[in-house]
């Protein structure tokens, strides 16, 4: 009996841990990624760059939440997280039905061993340290795109300030096309830690 008992307690706790398991849906990459089912990638480790250059635990991320990436991303969770929570509360609200919803985002940097905006002489990006990702673009389900550079001030005005001010809180930095010159045709989002709270331009 006490056999049996021991039995069956073994049995609940492994269906319980493979309850946990995350499901894994092939169409958006090989498997979870950062303990999250709603990150697609892989983990890859330590990323080592020259000098400071590099990131830890990285992972190679794929898409967020059912939404791809353009290209898969080098990043840390913390990254990847801040990335999901703009996907969820930031991106899908302001898409909403337009275009049969979002289903992509470009992305147009991520893990890069360079200094900002690759002036010579300026500190290190924080792209230099997975810190960061840029996006270009929001994919719609018909093939067109809300395209930072042309929609900032035209078509998706409204819809791109409003995610951009969404990605304001998951991201310590955040800026857009009204920031300098070098962001006009896109979003640059990091997860460095402001003592003042998120910067936002
Ligand atoms: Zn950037």
């Amino acid at each position: 009996m006490k056999l049996l008992a021991t039995v069956l307690s073994v049995a609940v706790v492994l269906s319980a841990c493979s309850r946990k398991e995350p499901e894994i849906d092939p169409q958006f990459g090989p498997g979870n990624v950062c303990g999250d089912p709603a990150l697609y990638g892989e983990a890859i480790g330590t990323v080592d760059g020259a000098g400071a250059c590099g990131v830890a635990d990285a992972v190679r991320l794929t898409a967020v939440s059912g939404v791809t990436l353009s290209t898969p991303a080098t990043i840390n969770c913390a990254t990847a997280t801040a990335l999901k929570s703009w996907v969820e509360d930031g991106v899908r609200p302001a898409v909403g039905d337009t275009g049969g919803g979002v289903q992509s985002l470009r992305v147009v940097a991520h893990y890069s061993c360079r200094s900002r905006n690759n002036q010579s002489g300026a500190r290190l990006s924080e792209h230099s340290f997975g810190n960061a990702i840029d996006i270009a673009g929001i994919g719609l389900a018909d093939g067109s795109e809300m395209t930072v550079l042309t929609g900032w001030n035209g078509q998706y005005a409204r819809q791109l300030r409003q995610m951009w001010q969404a990605a304001c809180g998951p991201f310590g930095t955040v800026l857009g096309p009204e920031a300098d010159r070098f962001h006009r045709d896109h979003f640059h989002f990091d997860t460095a830690d402001y003592r003042s709270g998120s910067f936002c331009r």
